[in-house]
């Protein structure tokens, strides 16, 4: 979580805002700052252009104005079977279509995940998010619940997709954007091979 100028007093606003947020128009009327914003930068691009409009309201607030903002990233391991396999589609279009990959008996890859997030300097850490918390918070999400798994059978927030390496990193988003915000997750990307990788910035 970017926090800004720690300490920051306790700011009283007003502030009326129409973010996007899952899709769905969300009002957001702030007659106070709620405690957890005290102080802080408040990033979220889920609220879209309205939520940079936020963003430059409480970037005024003690400790944020001119800090540098910056993009961080961790990696994290893990391995993981699938069959990529749509059953819509007839064996023989599964096979043309995805050839090895629809090995009936699955096969495995060694993914890396590369989770990005944006925001803030804070200026008495130095960190824009303590990046052994952001690694915890991925670990519970997402790599506890897939590393040595099946991606067909096992892993919950795949149940029923197609686990190709690109729908793999949608879902991962659906996981982790709300379990990292109020800190802005940028983009994810994640390695199937040494060659292949995809990149997702939540769009
Ligand atoms: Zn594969």
């Amino acid at each position: 979580m970017p926090q800004c100028g720690e300490g920051g007093s306790a700011v009283r606003v007003s502030i009326l805002s129409f973010g996007l947020q899952d899709h769905l128009f969300v009002p957001v009327i702030v007659a106070a700052a709620p405690s957890q914003w005290r102080g802080r930068c408040f990033f979220t691009r889920s609220l879209g252009s309205f939520g940079w409009v936020l963003q430059e309201l409480l970037s005024s607030f003690d400790g944020c104005r001119g800090m540098p903002i910056v993009t961080v990233t961790r990696r994290l391991r893990f391995n993981a079977a699938h069959r990529v396999h749509n059953p819509a589609l007839s064996d023989e279009e599964n096979r043309r279509l995805f050839g090895k990959c629809n090995n009936p008996n699955w096969h495995g890859h060694n993914y890396e995940l590369e989770v990005s997030v944006r925001g803030p300097v804070n200026e008495t850490t130095g960190y824009v998010i303590d990046l052994g918390q952001l690694r915890d918070v991925v670990e519970r999400e997402v790599i506890d619940q897939t590393d040595h798994r099946n991606f067909n059978l096992d892993v919950p927030y795949m149940a029923g997709i197609n686990p190709t390496t690109e729908n793999i990193i949608v879902q991962m988003w659906k996981v982790l954007a709300p379990a990292i915000a109020p800190a802005q997750l940028v983009r994810l990307r994640l390695w199937e091979t040494e060659n292949n990788y995809v990149d997702y910035e939540g769009e």
